[in-house]
């Protein structure tokens, strides 16, 4: 089914026209439906890229501001140090080497006294317009001195010395934001390319995405404008879910074929094979009127319910036929032992078989069952059993047999009639056919199709062997 049977009109605005009312807005609910799908692809999309750039971003940030904390800690540890061992002049001397060796980074350090008297300080020529006169006194972590000009700050950590003294390092935030400032440029950047690959990439992903889905509405709505099922949906080799939809949707329409094909022979069927019999009581009815006899209408009207029980049997009978070829019949499987069904059928015609002096026997396989409709089942041995009796003269027998052949059963229905002629034989499945020796015989001419239709829609298989003059044996395998 990788090709389509009927090949769907090509894609178009006509198809919204073709509908009247209902097409362009079913056209526009798939499209909407579409316009949200990759709007939800690619708001996700970006929510989550974005995010992810919005994190780097915060912990850049963090770790850049842990990094010059650090430094400025470790510099008033070892000046502190400094201190200790060589007093004020070895803590200017550390500083006065550091800032020529150009090594390191780039720091502010004062020693005060007294929280007022300024005893050292050192800070880098461009850092001058900070305002740190503010943090003369003040002893604690990362107190802030600003710039009138700049955005910049300044850190400053302060520790106190063993005399009293105030040591403050201090660095400025300038570098780190101006790395920032650079980072946010370049994540402004990235999130523009962000949004427009998750739209596009919406876009795609949907477009490829309702394809099928937009195959399958459009075989739906040719179906609907045509009521031509034979048109088929597409379906890829690579199979996704949505192909497996199609598959499913094709396989339906497969059987709904079959059955409208089906249904539509049977009610051809049914109609062809009721004209006769209608036409023979129509018939009936017109001579009796005719006739002006009151007795003869009288045995006129019998004649005609005679017929019209017939012609109603008739009728579920051909009914019942059809419903099991064209696959309607309702099939009510369950696990059927046969002993008690075939002693049934075998009881119900032992009357009419002594009667004619007909031996039944049945000789069942203790225990044996299968999985069947048991009343359609019974119709079956009871139709097979019917002709056996009726087509085997008096002092003949009919014996009915049921075993289990390998992972099958098979029924059988054997007689000693007088067989079935040869020219007969491929007909005697047909509908309302009927052998040329059986017409002395009551009958439709139906009971063996409907045997036929039955155990076929069992799954099983019904055949015949005869032999003119000494009988035949009906089989069932199920
Ligand atoms: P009916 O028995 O009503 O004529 P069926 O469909 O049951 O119709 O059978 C069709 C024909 O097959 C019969 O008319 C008869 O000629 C032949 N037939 C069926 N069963 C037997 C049988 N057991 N022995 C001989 N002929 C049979």
């Amino acid at each position: 089914m990788d090709t389509a049977a009927n090949p769907l009109p090509p894609e178009g605005g006509s198809h919204a026209r073709d509908e009247g009312g209902a097409g362009p807005s079913r056209a526009l609910g798939a499209g909407r439906f579409g316009l949200r799908l990759a709007l939800w692809y690619a708001v996700v999309f970006v929510a989550s890229a974005l995010a992810i750039v919005f994190l780097t971003y915060t912990l850049l940030a963090g770790s850049l501001t842990e990094r010059d904390h650090q430094i400025v800690v470790a510099t008033l540890r070892e000046y502190s140090e400094r201190y200790e061992t060589g007093g004020l002049g070895a803590v200017a001397r550390a500083v006065e080497i550091e800032q020529r060796s150009g090594r390191h980074e780039r720091l502010f350090v004062r020693v005060v006294r007294n929280g007022a008297e300024t005893l050292f300080a050192s800070m880098p020529p461009e850092w001058s317009d900070f305002d740190v006169s503010r943090l003369l006194g003040r002893n604690g972590f990362w107190e802030q001195a600003l710039s009138g000009s700049r955005e910049a700050r300044l850190e400053v950590a302060t520790g106190r010395l063993f005399d009293g003294t105030l040591l403050q390092v201090g660095k400025s935030t300038e570098s780190r934001e101006e790395l920032l400032a650079r980072f946010r440029t370049v994540a402004v950047l990235v999130s523009i390319v962000i949004v427009v690959t998750g739209l596009a990439g919406g876009i795609v992903v949907t477009r490829s995405t309702l394809q099928p889905i937009n195959g399958l509405i459009r075989a739906v709505r040719h179906i609907i404008r045509t009521g031509n099922t034979e048109t088929r949906v597409p379906v890829q080799a690579d199979r996704d879910a949505i192909d497996e939809l199609s598959a499913l949707f094709n396989t339906m329409l497969d059987r709904i074929t079959t059955l409208i094909e089906g249904m539509g022979h049977a009610l051809d069927n049914v109609a062809h094979d009721l004209r006769t019999p209608m036409t023979r009581l129509r018939g009936l009815a017109e001579r009796a009127l005719q006739s002006g006899d009151p007795a003869a209408q009288r045995e006129a009207l019998a004649t005609c319910l005679e017929e019209s029980d017939r012609i109603l049997s008739m009728l579920d009978t051909l009914m019942d036929i059809s419903e099991a070829e064209t696959g309607t019949m309702r099939l009510n499987r369950a696990n059927t032992p046969l002993e008690p069904l075939i002693g049934e059928v075998a009881s119900v015609y032992e009357d009419v078989a002594d009667d004619k002096h007909v031996t039944i026997a049945t000789h069942v396989e203790p225990g044996l069952a299968v999985s069947a409709d048991r009343d359609r089942l019974r119709q079956v041995v009871a139709n097979l059993t019917d002709n056996a009796v009726k087509y085997t003269p008096g002092g003949g027998r009919v014996d009915i047999s049921a075993a289990r052949d390998g992972d099958r059963v098979r029924i059988e229905v054997a007689d000693t009639g007088g067989g079935i002629a040869s020219h007969d034989l491929p007909r005697i499945w047909e509908r309302l056919y009927r052998g040329d020796q059986s017409r002395a015989e009551r009958g439709l001419g139906l009971g063996l199709s409907l045997v036929r239709a039955i155990v076929t829609a069992h799954g099983g298989t019904v055949d015949v062997q005869t032999e003119i003059g000494k009988g035949s044996k009906f089989v069932v395998e199920l």
